[in-house]
């Protein structure tokens, strides 16, 4: 039953090495890591400047047709399409483009003070970012089973970092940590105790650290007292989820053990009545494993529409009168409508709704789609600020009973925040 009582390894770090690192130090440059299972997303921001510095992707590593695309302002892209066998190949590739003489940023490796990563799953241990030490890369690894995807090659990143960089302090900034706030019965599926005992299996979240930097910035921007705040995060982009934000903490997430559930999202079904995988089960004689690969990755507006998972293609489309594009984004929108309304139930009102990500950020009309609904709320959209693009917006009137916001999310910048006041802590 250890379970039930919640430990929280950040706690048990002695980071004490970790601080001396970077004492005498006063600039400090983080490496962001970003590990897919054949991919590796990078940027190398300063901490003073919160200037990204160089940024890039390697993709399909240990598949044929590797490739670095490595990014620095102001020079051309440099692209390295030599093979990389795994992911300590990838680090060694990105850390040589650093210190490279023509698009390198720094004249050593030394110059990386730390290094964040972005970890997708902590189940119920780690409810902030943590410094790395073999404790937490050993619980990164017991979560393997409900991240099979990414924990791994989180890991992989993490081990060929510690293997290329020596004593260089690593962090780990974990995608569900944010969620870890939500009380019980909020995470709890109605199904046997024991499920969750055994295995763990409950509500997580997911989008962790977008919905923590959006939520913040969202009460500053709104000019909201954070002890007495009620706020919505919209994150919509090709995954999409919600989350419920209460005096600064979450309360309720529309992700679920998984990433697949909530909202329809471009592959994704969202929720579905689980009888449904075994329906097509048993109908089309397929394993559970397949029918979840076909709910995670042939289902949502592609599904819907039989046309594409961008929305800016089923936007055109429905434009032109495709009827399925337009079912898609109807659909998309209404589930959207059910969970905002729902949280806004949850916690009994709501002082600011934002949106963030692909869609939340770009397409005004969604916007104004989905709030369209929510007039019995007082809301009005202020359609001129809403018109605007990149920045950081309120969309909604004056007169508005409740703000809504535009808050470009950035992952990237919140890993590099974490990691700076822990490494600094
Ligand atoms: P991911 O979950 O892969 O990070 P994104 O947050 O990049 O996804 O969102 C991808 C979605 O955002 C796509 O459906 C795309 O149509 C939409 N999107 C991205 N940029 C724009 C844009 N400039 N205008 C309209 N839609 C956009």
């Amino acid at each position: 039953m250890f379970f039930r009582k919640k430990k929280n390894v950040s706690e048990e770090v002695n980071n004490e090495t970790v601080k001396e690192a970077v004492k005498e130090n006063n600039k400090m440059n983080v490496l962001v890591i970003n590990c897919g299972s054949s991919s590796l997303k990078y940027q190398l921001i300063d901490k003073d400047t919160e200037q990204v510095l160089a940024k890039g992707l390697c993709e399909r590593i240990g598949i044929e047709g590797s490739c670095l695309t490595h990014k620095v302002p102001g020079k051309e892209d440099y692209v390295d399409q030599s093979f990389m066998e795994d992911h300590k190949v990838a680090v060694q590739k990105v850390l040589d483009a650093l210190v490279d003489a023509d698009h390198g940023v720094i004249a050593s490796v030394n110059e990386i003070n730390a290094v964040g990563h972005r970890v997708l799953h902590g189940s119920v241990f780690f409810t902030d970012s943590v410094v790395i030490n073999d404790e937490v890369k050993k619980v990164i690894r017991d979560c393997f089973d409900l991240g099979p995807l990414h924990n791994p090659a989180n890991l992989i990143g993490i081990e060929a970092c510690e293997a290329l960089m020596g004593d260089t302090p690593q962090v780990a900034v974990f995608d569900t940590a944010f969620h870890q706030t939500m009380p019980e019965k909020a995470y709890m599926y109605a199904i046997p105790r024991e499920y969750y005992d055994k295995y763990h299996i409950r509500k997580y979240g997911f989008h962790g650290t977008s919905h923590s930097f959006v939520s913040k910035r969202t009460i500053e921007v709104a000019g909201l007292d954070k002890d007495n705040s009620k706020v919505i995060v919209c994150h919509l982009g090709n995954g999409s989820s919600i989350s419920a934000v209460q005096n600064g903490k979450c309360v309720d997430t529309s992700m679920g053990l998984t990433p697949l559930e909530g909202l329809i999202m471009g592959t994704r079904s969202g929720d579905v009545d689980a009888a449904v995988v075994q329906y097509i089960a048993n109908k089309e004689n397929k394993t559970v494993d397949e029918v979840l690969n076909i709910l995670n990755k042939k289902s949502g507006v592609l599904a819907l529409s039989q046309l594409s998972s961008d929305f800016r293609d089923l936007d055109n489309a429905a434009d032109e009168g495709n009827e399925l594009a337009r079912l898609a984004l109807d659909a998309f929108i209404y589930r959207v409508v059910k969970y905002v309304g729902s949280y806004v139930a949850a916690m009994n009102g709501v002082d600011c709704i934002t949106f963030t990500a692909g869609i939340g950020e770009n397409n005004s009309r969604m916007r104004k789609a989905i709030m369209s609904s929510f007039e019995y709320l007082g809301i009005k959209i202020d359609d001129e600020a809403n018109a605007k693009r990149g920045e950081e917006l309120i969309i909604s009137t004056a007169d508005s009973k409740v703000k809504v916001c535009v808050i470009p999310t950035n992952e990237e910048l919140a890993i590099c925040r974490e990691t700076v006041a822990l490494v600094n802590a």
